[in-house]
């Protein structure tokens, strides 16, 4: 870490300053939060607030320096990524501590994210050493048309607190093989897992400025980003209400928006049921259940419904809900207490209007702070209530039943947000024909909504409110890369 914090608080492991072109900030009037465990409740970290004039400061050094970053060409770039892989990847360990340690995700669920962070960075090299521009007939015949792929310039970066190596990668891997130069305002709840990404990127070798962060919270340092005039395009994720305020602050700019998903899972009669609550475990509980792409609605055909939730209660009861330093933990704590309250207000709600929990549905006792919550199995979900129409963002399995395909298909897109959704069917043509009418970006056949390849196309349906654009793999690189067409003579002989 830049700067260690001394005094009375010995337990703080690190400060994440502002960074602009390679140096830390660390004047003493600079305000500073808080980041603390959701674990235990621990100071874990200190983290700058951002000024206005750092973000001058930060997007002034970007724009310096995309000239050297596209100078470099892709292969020097590609080179340069390889690099920020392997550093990584030997840093794994430690990063994956503080990941956990800041995120409240067990360890094993932390380390895994690093090393999918660290594939993302060597995928983003791959495919950009081999980035070709296209030459296109000519109606004119003596005129030649070129179209080649060129950063956007100056890229402001938003990220959450679920993914907080994971998320930023996809942004940051193919906004710099893309030629970009960078200004990230991550999370402020999980700014060590930024810091560590940003030094790994530094000592790779990447120019000084080619990636800023000026953390902080996102009403003042992220609302200040958006609308600066000095930016040429936005990358933001997080949740679907600050998406649409991004989108209006950086109007006319182009944008990569990924934003939250309120993900049904339709399950037909032709599966075994135990195998499908296996396979539902992970889409509804990992991470506490706190993705993006999480089963949040499960549609299951009424024949199968009591089994599937007697299943699903079985496979809640394995759960080991802990530390999520302790090897023995499977799911840790919410993150944060916005997300608390927004799970118990949908199960109030839920409840309320005639919805029954079958396990769970309660903080957890006995433990350090108020952020641990039983795993959850609710059953008798309706469209008028909260959990079918928004994001519930928690370790809760919501079920309803349905009587026939048509059905499935029409709860399933009775809501905004489109992100990504499954059909379980042991009939992989009956299967197909449901996801083609399913409006969310992604269906997986056979699998439930959360399974998601990083390589390929992952973002909201069109007309939904889940966002703009697809990220993961090429997909990223042709976002936050902008089309130019030079047509010229051609040459003679
Ligand atoms: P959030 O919208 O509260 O915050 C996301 C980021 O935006 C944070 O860095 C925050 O500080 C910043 N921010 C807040 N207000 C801002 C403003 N006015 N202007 C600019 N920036 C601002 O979301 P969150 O709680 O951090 O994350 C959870 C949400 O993210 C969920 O809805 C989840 O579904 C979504 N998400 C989506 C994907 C995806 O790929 N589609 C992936 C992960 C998470």
């Amino acid at each position: 870490m830049t700067a260690q914090v001394t005094g009375e608080e010995a337990h703080v492991t690190s400060y994440v300053p502002v960074t602009v072109g390679g140096t830390a900030l660390v004047e003493d009037d600079r305000a500073s939060m808080e980041v603390r465990s959701p674990a235990t409740g621990e100071l874990v970290a200190r983290c700058a607030v951002a000024e206005e004039r750092d973000v001058d400061a930060a997007i002034a050094a970007a724009q310096g320096e995309v000239a050297t970053l596209t100078g470099m060409g892709p292969r020097q770039r590609g080179k340069l990524l390889f690099a920020v892989a392997d550093r990584l990847e030997a840093e794994a360990e430690p990063i994956a501590s503080d990941l956990s340690a800041e995120q409240g995700k067990p360890l094993t669920e932390a380390r895994g994210e690093v090393a999918v962070a660290v594939e993302m960075w060597r995928d983003a090299a791959e495919l950009v050493r081999h980035l070709t521009d296209e030459l296109l007939p000519s109606d004119v015949p003596d005129r030649e048309i070129r179209v080649s792929r060129r950063p956007h310039g100056v890229l402001a970066v938003i990220t959450p607190w679920n993914f907080p190596a994971t998320i930023p990668t996809e942004y940051l891997a193919a906004g710099l093989a893309a030629g970009n130069a960078i200004v990230w305002k991550p999370s402020e709840l999980t700014p060590v897992t930024a810091e560590h990404l940003r030094r790994c990127i530094a000592e790779a070798g990447f120019p000084p400025a080619s990636v800023n962060v000026v953390p902080g919270p996102g009403g003042s340092v992220g609302a200040t980003l958006t609308s600066h005039p000095g930016i040429d395009a936005v990358g933001f994720t997080g949740s679907p209400q600050t998406g649409h305020a991004v989108a209006r602050a950086a109007a006319g700019r182009p944008q990569l928006l990924e934003l939250g998903g309120n993900n049904a899972t339709i399950v037909l009669e032709d599966v075994d049921v135990e195998a499908a609550a296996e396979q539902l475990h992970p889409a509804c509980f990992a991470n506490a259940g706190q993705i993006c792409s999480s089963t949040e609605r499960i549609i299951v055909r009424r024949e199968l419904h009591d089994d599937l939730v007697d299943a699903l209660a079985a496979v809640t009861d394995r759960i080991r809900l802990g530390a999520p330093d302790d090897p023995e933990t499977t799911m840790g704590p919410l993150n944060n207490r916005p997300t608390l309250e927004k799970v118990e207000r949908h199960l109030a709600d839920a409840t309320d209007h005639g919805a029954r929990i079958v396990t769970g549905g309660r903080r957890a006792e006995g433990f350090p702070t108020e952020l641990y919550f039983e795993p959850t199995v609710v059953t008798g979900l309706t469209p008028q209530m909260l959990a079918f129409r928004e994001e519930t963002f928690g370790p809760v399995a919501f079920v309803t039943a349905c009587d026939d395909d048509e059905q499935a298909v029409e709860l399933a897109n009775d809501h905004d947000l489109g992100l990504i959704s499954g059909v379980m069917t042991d009939d992989p043509q009956r299967g197909r024909r449901l996801a083609e009418r399913i409006e969310a970006g992604i269906v997986n056949v056979g699998d439930p909504a959360t399974v998601w390849q990083p390589h390929t196309p992952f973002g909201g349906a069109s007309g939904r409110r889940s966002g703009v654009g697809r990220l993961g793999g090429r997909y990223t690189i042709e976002a936050l890369t902008q089309l130019r067409t030079i047509v010229t003579p051609r040459p003679s002989g």
